[in-house]
């Protein structure tokens, strides 16, 4: 039985991971793989993201790498600011969200409970809903893929602003 572990993410950061992973494009009409890691809090059975850490990476069309230094770094960003490793999130192309052969070795110490995404289409449709993205638990040695309703059930979008006015445009009028 996998831990229980839900995700909590603000709605900025899914867009933050989206123009990380389209910044590694190297024009509007070629695509690269892209990668970043998300870092943030964890309660044991919730972990909530906090910001997005992109790393030195080389990246092609059909993969992307970081070096060991380079995954360094993004530890010691993370320490700084008191956070901790959440998640390695990368782009694919096509519709394919589950990681390929190599996605398991390129992973850096994972540890249980970690997480790795995977954002289609090179992340040109961006990532909502969420279930179009594949999310991969690590336990016990190894990455199990978990189905779009874990996904549904587990993975919390929480929105950066509500206006609860009820305005039209949310503009207050003085008078
Ligand atoms: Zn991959």
């Amino acid at each position: 039985m996998l831990p229980i572990k839900k995700i909590i993410i603000p709605e900025l950061l899914t867009k933050e991971t989206v123009r990380a992973l389209l910044s590694f494009h190297p024009s509007p009409f070629k695509n690269h793989e892209g990668i970043l890691y998300w870092g943030g809090y964890d309660f044991n059975d919730t972990v909530i993201v906090a910001t997005c850490v992109v790393p030195k990476a080389t990246s092609g069309p059909q993969e992307v790498h970081t070096t060991p230094e380079a995954n360094a770094e993004v530890i010691s960003y993370l320490n700084k600011h008191g956070m901790t490793l959440i998640a390695q999130v990368h782009s694919h192309p096509k519709d394919l969200k589950r990681h390929s052969a190599g996605d398991d070795k390129f992973t850096f110490m994972p540890y249980d409970g970690y997480f790795s995404v995977v954002v289609p289409f090179y992340a040109r449709k961006a990532m909502s809903p969420l279930t179009m993205c594949g999310f991969h638990m690590y336990h016990r040695g190894k990455f199990h893929v978990m189905p779009d309703n874990w996904t549904m059930q587990n993975v919390k979008m929480i929105p950066g602003y509500v206006d609860l006015r009820g305005n039209k445009n949310g503009l207050t009028h003085f008078k």
